[in-house]
């Protein structure tokens, strides 16, 4: 075996489901998300999907009105 082909089965090279745009991911990683069905996201989408998670969890727990916490 080669080093490149040590370097070729270790990366791999997707298509960012969100952008579009090839990126090289760990090959381990990419099997593991596509068994999971997961879709395979490049990191500059997969930090923006936490962020906007993160977001809205946000919204969520301010839109929650004071009086029903003091309740508990
Ligand atoms: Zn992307």
């Amino acid at each position: 075996m080669t080093i490149d082909g040590m370097n070729a089965s270790s990366m791999k090279k997707i298509f960012c489901s969100s952008c579009g745009c090839i990126v090289g991911l760990d090959g381990n990683l990419v099997s593991v998300k596509s068994k999971l069905g997961k879709d395979v996201e490049c990191m500059r989408c997969r930090n923006a999907r936490i962020s906007r998670d993160i977001d809205s969890m946000n919204e969520h727990f301010e839109g929650i009105p004071e009086e029903a916490c003091s309740e508990f």
